[in-house]
């Protein structure tokens, strides 16, 4: 089996938003619409020692995903690869998927009328290339790969990192981890 996950090292993260524009770019989304947020954190501590960090949030792919069974109409689903995807042709815009994420992953594309987020970039994925924010970030401070896969790059750090998940007491197991500033 295939499980498509992320780990982001929160230390190497620099804010610089290049993963955002790259992913609105190469996604063609509408101005104002973003499946990949950077948020800043911070001033944390005391001059001359206090510092911000920056916390990027692409859809995290959950294994328990609240936003698929709330669904009235189908149109949203997980793969056996783990990839949580909508389906723009059933999805009728209700807005329930929306309110369920507790990541706040999802967007409502008004122009087309629906529900939007970050796909992993799944057809770059089964070119065998990598998602837009991870080939651009120039500080590599993520890694992208197949969690079943013993021998892949974030197996490895998954074993030997110290990660963490977001708000993980809720039980939705996200595939997107954290490596801690
Ligand atoms: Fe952080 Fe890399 Fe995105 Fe820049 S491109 S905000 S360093 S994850
Ligand atoms: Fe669904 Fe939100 Fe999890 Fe993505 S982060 S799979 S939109 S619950
Ligand atoms: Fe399903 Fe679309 Fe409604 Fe989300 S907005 S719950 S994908 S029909």
């Amino acid at each position: 089996m295939t499980r498509w996950s992320m780990i982001i090292y929160l230390r190497r993260c620099v804010g610089c938003q290049a993963c955002t524009v790259a992913c609105q770019v190469n996604n063609k989304l509408p101005l104002g619409i973003f499946w990949n947020i950077v948020t800043t954190v911070g001033p944390l501590g005391t001059y001359p020692t206090s510092r911000f960090y920056h916390i990027p949030r692409p859809c995290f792919h959950c294994a328990n995903p609240p936003c698929v069974p709330c669904c009235p109409a189908g149109a949203s689903s997980q793969r056996e690869d783990g990839i949580v995807t909508i389906d723009q042709n059933k999805c009728i815009g209700c807005g329930a998927c929306i309110m369920s994420c507790p990541y706040g992953a999802r967007i409502r594309n008004k122009e087309l009328g629906i529900a939007q987020k970050c796909t992993f970039c799944m057809d770059l994925i089964t070119q065998g290339k990598e998602p837009y924010c991870v080939s651009t970030c120039h500080q590599k401070a993520r890694i992208f790969g197949d969690l079943d896969n013993p021998e892949s790059e974030i197996s490895k750090l998954i074993n030997t990192e110290n990660t963490t998940q977001l708000m993980p007491e809720l039980g939705t197991d996200p595939h997107v981890y954290y490596i801690q500033p």
